[in-house]
């Protein structure tokens, strides 16, 4: 019989939420799964299932039982016709990356980090940019899920439809994700170019950005009228990168990190701490080629406070104007840059951010810098009331002050969502205080 471990304590990638389950586990079948499901139904406790924890709000917290799948990580499949994998559940993007390097494939596009599982990421949405390409979640043609009843179903566009438009972004709510297939396509390479724009030039040649570039992403400096802008392209071209003494050393690090502590003290700074790196790391014209998951990926550098809604995508500018209008207006308050900007496809996933629309999605950051909390409270209730009336949606990983009655406004699809749930889930087994807010 599988044994569960006393007193584990969970704690997110930014340490900002934590909890301690009855009992934790880690099974190495799915035999062993279904025994904990079972136990757990005999016991009346809830269920939870955690990926890799990167999730910056309380998403995976329970008090029962917890259970993470990273024995559960391999590759099983390759279909190399159709150019798919089939993957555990628990396997990691990084090992992925890798298996796929080595047979040639590789995904069309992933989030900012790799550390982080397959079903974690499809079950918050994750994105990246790139006004062809949709959440991460597009990419799965099927998947197979262990539903509380102890089922396991096998869910496609042709096999459990509409399961599977819920469980492509299933927020851990629907039962246990045990496989994914995956669409993959042959290895490239992304020719990488970062330039700066003023934000009036970037929003005002927005169209052309979109068109002439496949993978395109922005970030602007608050408290300036500065962006970086970032393209990126399939090439033929070998991996040409460029060292950066201030990131290599991490002296770039310890010193935004330091001035970021020091700005606690005296926030007047921030504006000018901002301009400073901008200068420094931000400034310059840089072209690169890199491997494809590596050009993904960037440096998130260290533990933070995040959120990032998404908006219709012509309301790009309306809401960046009202963002720095705000900031403008309000000098008592004094925010980190940077606020990235990334754009995404529309898709017919239930809860996803792009269901039906083409969005832009706004990413706000408030670091921690040596884990001091920074207060960004105004900032938040501000970027949050300006997203929403702006036809904003959440991203779901990300915390939010958003109960059920904002989200039927806001997810045409989510009472679909909420009947499926309730009819795979009926005792509320996967649910938690994350999930009791959304949906009752
Ligand atoms: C540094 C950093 C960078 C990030 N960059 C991006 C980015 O670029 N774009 C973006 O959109 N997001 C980004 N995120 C958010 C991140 O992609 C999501 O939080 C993602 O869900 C994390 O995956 P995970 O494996 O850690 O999942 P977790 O946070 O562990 O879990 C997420 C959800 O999946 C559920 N779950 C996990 N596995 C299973 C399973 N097998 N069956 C059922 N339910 C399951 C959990 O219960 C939970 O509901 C970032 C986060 C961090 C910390």
């Amino acid at each position: 019989m599988v044994q569960g471990t006393e007193g584990y304590r969970f704690r997110n990638w930014a340490n900002t939420y934590s909890c301690q389950p009855e009992l934790y586990f880690e099974p190495v079948s799915v035999e062993e799964l279904q025994q904990i499901l079972d136990l757990a139904k005999q016991r009346s406790k809830r269920v939870k299932i955690v990926g890799c924890g990167h999730s910056p709000s309380d998403i995976v917290c329970t008090d029962d039982y917890l259970i993470r799948l990273n024995h559960l990580n391999k590759l099983i499949k390759v279909d190399k016709e159709k150019q798919q994998v089939t993957v555990e559940a628990g396997m990691v993007l990084s090992d992925l990356n890798e298996e796929l390097a080595s047979l040639g494939l590789a995904l069309s596009n992933i989030g900012a980090v790799s550390n982080v599982s397959v079903a974690g990421v499809i079950g918050t949405g994750t994105h990246n940019t790139g006004i062809k390409h949709g959440i991460l979640a597009t990419q799965v043609v099927s998947l197979t899920l262990m539903t509380a009843a102890g089922e396991v179903l096998e869910c496609s566009d042709s096999v459990n439809h509409e399961i599977f438009q819920a469980a492509r972004l299933h927020l851990g709510a629907l039962g246990v994700i045990l496989t994914v297939t995956i669409q993959c396509m042959p290895a490239f390479h992304i020719q990488l170019q970062q330039f700066p724009k003023t934000l009036t030039e970037v929003l005002n040649e927005l169209d052309i950005h979109l068109k002439q570039t496949e993978y395109f992403r922005f970030i602007w400096f608050p408290h300036t009228d500065k962006t970086t802008v970032f393209y990126g392209d399939h090439t033929d071209k070998p991996i040409k990168t460029t060292s950066n003494w201030l990131w290599d050393y991490a002296i770039g690090y310890y010193l935004l990190e330091l001035l970021l502590w020091i700005s606690t003290f005296l926030p007047c700074l921030l504006p000018w701490v901002t301009r400073f790196f901008y200068w420094l790391v931000y400034s310059a014209k840089v072209t690169q080629v890199k491997r494809s998951d590596k050009a993904f990926n960037f440096e998130c550098l260290f533990k933070q406070h995040v959120s990032d809604w998404a908006v219709p995508i012509e309301k790009t500018g309306v809401v960046l104007g009202q963002l720095s209008e705000w900031l403008d207006r309000n000098p008592d308050v004094r925010v980190h840059f940077p606020v990235e900007v990334r754009f995404v496809r529309a898709d017919e996933i239930l809860l996803s951010p792009c269901y039906k629309q083409d969005s832009c999605f706004i990413n706000i950051i408030m670091y921690r810098p040596y884990g001091k909390e920074v207060p960004r409270e105004k900032y938040w209730a501000m970027y949050e009331e300006i997203m929403r009336r702006n036809g904003g949606r959440p991203h779901w990983a990300k915390a939010n002050s958003c109960v059920r009655k904002d989200f039927e406004n806001m997810y045409p699809a989510f009472k679909n969502f909420c009947s499926i749930r309730e009819k795979l889930d009926p005792s509320g087994m996967f649910l938690n205080n994350f999930l009791e807010k959304a949906f009752f």
